[in-house]
């Protein structure tokens, strides 16, 4: 049942999303960890049989664990246990050394949201180093001058659409506040990885896809061409990725330590990029450097719902806002628990209709209320009221799929107090108007491809875990690469809708509405299992179905990975992985469902930490992740 929350304190045209879902189909044929039989600790064991994308990478180990996207990041966040720094000082690591194998996904550019468990303090931290707006953002500043929304691609390549970042500061707030390493050790690995020097990275075949792709449509600004296309051809997969700019920068980082980053020389190199992005783009933007030196990260206690499963009672503890998603999470396994669905075969149309229904009801309410609740009152109290979740369960036809976009509901009027926002105008009469427009400004979900982001997550011996989701938002994010920095800026501001008036319009200052999803479960009050994913609005539902598999259907979280999933939000559009099977599909679109099978959604990152205290990392094979464990 939904608890409220205890303390208080998305991507491109379709075409893009097409190629996007083609690259995934050839880039699950990757390589595994690599392991000597002998290398195995006694207890531990590795399955890195991802080839064709057919299973997961899986590791088990009782000292640590580290599962992410890229295998030399995996590598340097284990290098960080091997020589006595914990899983937050290893994620530290990984981080740092996504930026530069998977520069095109996260990075110090860019911001994202962070849990931490901390085994001394037994307590769950979140640290939310969420881009915000600019001082000298406008709530119109992705309107053209007729008033009009600047076309997507333009709009997300543009200097207005970068958010002031957070990557960079969450690692040395996290690593002050837990770890127990300096900052610049765990720069180190990436300073090699971005020479290419002794730890040579080549092009993957994903990496070489999305920089075709964006060098075909223009998503790439000058600067960052001369790195993946350098004379004007993308590098191609096997290829060397030499990026001695990124590395000069984390040097900088590594000796200088973050200054420089936010209140120095790359701060007036970034604020100037974004400023001068006439140089590369339509319109700069005005972020300064005292925007720079005026962000900081937010530590707060995460929200948590529980949920009373066939096969194991969880509570569920992931972000709390800016991001909708422990929200929406809460509120799609609450109204879920009331069905009981393991009396469903898994694969049934019982089970995947009523979590459609439930996903699109829950995004009737994300798309309505949710925002920044520094900003904006947000329900989150009747979102996740007991009789609030029972009125939106009863809306459920057990046979018959919605004929629209669902409606949002009135959680406003299951918590006490009256809605307040800190906008001066009056934001929910300009609400209603865009209401009735049934415009909201924001992408479209047509527009909405799987996400480009990365999850990881990392365990050490003595029990603390890190659970991070982070992110540029698109593919490169702008395209936009400060010169001679190497590294790319985010354009995690077209997270907001473009129009204003509702509660995720654009202020100074604000965190735009995310729907990333680090979450740490725990299982009897003790911590049971990480995960996360990237994917934009498919964060939820790739989050919400691993928790189903193991709580409800008891899987392990290998199966619980792996198993197919679906996405539906708005309309009466379905997007179902290829393991769901033909007939259902056929009784989902008879019932009323839109079903499109799709190659992956979501790409999870998972550790579950097992009865006898080891610990299971899964890397997803929808990508070529890979998790491995200190020996
Ligand atoms: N910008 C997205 C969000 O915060 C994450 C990027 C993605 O995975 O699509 O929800």
């Amino acid at each position: 049942m939904a608890s409220p929350d205890e303390g208080q304190t998305e991507d491109s045209d379709s075409e893009k999303a097409d190629r996007l879902t083609a690259t995934k189909r050839t880039f699950l044929q990757g390589t595994g960890v690599a392991l000597g039989a002998g290398a195995l600790p006694a207890g531990a064991s590795a399955t890195m049989n991802n080839s064709a994308g057919n299973s997961n990478s899986v590791a088990e180990a009782a000292g640590g664990m580290v599962s992410s996207v890229h295998e030399q990041a995996t590598e340097a966040g284990v290098e960080i246990l091997e020589n006595g720094g914990n899983a937050v000082d290893a994620a530290a690591a990984v981080q740092f050394a996504l930026n530069v194998v998977q520069p095109h996904s996260s990075g110090i550019g860019g911001g994202g949201f962070m849990l931490v468990y901390s085994a001394e303090e037994d307590e769950i931290i979140a640290i939310d180093n969420r881009e915000r707006a600019p001082l000298g953002a406008q709530s119109d500043m992705f309107l053209d001058e007729n008033g009009e929304e600047v076309p997507f691609l333009e709009r997300h390549t543009n200097g207005k659409a970068v958010g002031v970042p957070g990557t960079l500061k969450a690692a040395d707030v996290a690593v002050k506040r837990f770890g127990t390493r300096e900052l610049g050790r765990l720069v180190q690995p990436a300073v090699e990885l971005a020479r290419s020097g002794g730890r040579e990275v080549t092009v993957d075949e994903f990496l070489a896809s999305a920089i075709e792709a964006n060098v075909e449509d223009g998503g790439l600004g000058p600067t960052a061409k001369e790195v993946f296309a350098p004379g004007g051809d993308p590098l191609e997969e096997g290829d060397e990725l030499a990026q001695p700019d990124l590395a000069d920068t984390l040097r900088t980082i590594r000796d200088e330590g973050i200054g420089p980053f936010y209140k120095g020389e790359i701060a007036e190199d970034i604020a100037e990029t974004v400023q001068g992005a006439a140089r590369y783009r339509k319109k700069g933007g005005n972020m300064t450097v005292d925007d720079l030196g005026r962000y900081n990260v937010e530590i707060t206690r995460p929200m948590y719902v529980t949920y009373e499963g066939d096969a194991h009672d969880i509570t569920v503890r992931t972000m709390r806002s800016p991001t909708s998603g422990g929200y929406v999470i809460g509120q799609i396994l609450s109204i879920l628990e009331g069905f009981d669905l393991s009396q469903y075969d898994r694969r049934s149309f019982d089970v995947y209709h009523r979590m459609i229904e439930a996903f699109q009801l829950g995004f009737a309410d994300r798309n309505e209320y949710l925002g920044d609740e520094e900003f904006v009152d947000i329900p989150w109290q009747g979102i996740l009221d007991e009789d609030y979740i029972e009125e939106r369960r009863k809306i459920i036809d057990p046979k018959k799929a919605t004929d629209a976009t669902r409606e949002p509901g009135d959680p406003f009027a299951y918590q006490p107090g009256d809605q307040y926002y800190t906008s001066p105008r009056d934001v929910k009469a300009a609400q209603n108007v865009s209401n009735a427009s049934g415009n909201k400004g924001n992408k479209s979900d047509s527009e909405r491809p799987s996400g480009q982001t990365t999850h990881f997550t990392t365990a050490d011996s003595d029990g603390n875990l890190v659970s991070w989701t982070s992110t540029i938002e698109q593919l490169f994010g702008s395209g936009i690469m400060v010169p001679d920095r190497g590294f790319m800026l985010n354009n995690e501001l077209t997270d907001f809708d473009s129009e204003p008036g509702g509660p995720n319009e654009v202020q100074p200052e604000k965190r735009p509405l995310s729907s990333t999803s680090p979450t740490i479960v725990l299982r009897d009050g003790e911590p049971f299992l990480t995960v996360g994913s990237p994917g934009g609005w498919s964060i939820i539902h790739t989050v919400s179905q691993i928790l189903l598999n193991v709580a409800e259907f008891g899987m392990n979280i290998d199966e619980a990975v792996a198993e197919p999933r679906v996405y539906s939000a708005t309309g009466t559009w379905v997007q179902a992985e290829g393991g769901v099977p033909d007939d259902v599909v056929d009784e989902l679109n008879a019932a009323g469902h839109d079903v499109s099978t799709v190659e992956t959604i979501g790409n999870a990152q998972s550790i579950r930490v097992e009865e006898d205290g080891d610990y299971v990392g899964v890397a997803d094979k929808r990508r070529n992740g890979s998790a491995d464990y200190p020996r």
